[in-house]
């Protein structure tokens, strides 16, 4: 059996994925976390280099969607800054809005899409058991949600494998 806590890829920040090579293995759609992925926790504002980022997907012909447990409104401000809609208060890693991620937002088969996230627990467990490819970032602060700060413990000792 798959393991549901391994990510099919890792990079140190989302600036760093390269682009092209998911194109190869057949990705069109990514699934993109908020705090910590594309924004320091709690903030709304993406840097430029984040902003070009999803500029490159987007010219590539990449789908995007932004998914994040977070409150809506921060979701949808950050969305708007990228250009993309997204899901908030999505209880990942629970599949349900994962689900609508993938069939109403990016309307791909689950094998197209990617999610990319910092958390084990919640985005790449919730990609998983979905049957997206799965991308693990490093959080961009150390910064967390308080009942993250268990999991994260968690995930070193996964990171460490
Ligand atoms: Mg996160």
């Amino acid at each position: 059996m798959r393991n549901l806590l391994g990510p099919d890829e890792r990079y140190g920040k989302i600036t760093d994925i390269n682009l092209g090579e998911l194109w190869e293995k057949g990705i069109r759609g990514l699934i993109l976390d908020l705090d910590n992925t594309i924004v320091p926790w709690g903030e709304d504002t993406p840097k430029e280099e984040v902003i070009e980022f999803v500029e490159r997907a987007k010219e590539k012909g990449y789908k995007l969607a932004l998914i994040s447990n977070a409150q809506p409104h921060r979701v949808e401000k950050c969305g708007k800054i990228l250009g993309i809609s997204g899901i908030g208060y999505a209880k990942k890693p629970l599949p349900f809005s994962l689900k609508k991620a993938q069939k109403n937002l990016l309307r791909l088969p689950p094998s197209q899409v990617a999610i990319i996230g910092d958390q084990i627990f919640t985005d790449i467990l919730g990609g998983n058991l979905l049957g997206f490819y799965t991308v693990l970032v490093e959080p961009i602060t150390k910064r967390d949600f308080i009942g993250t700060k268990l999991f994260r413990l968690l995930e070193q000792v996964l990171r460490l494998r």
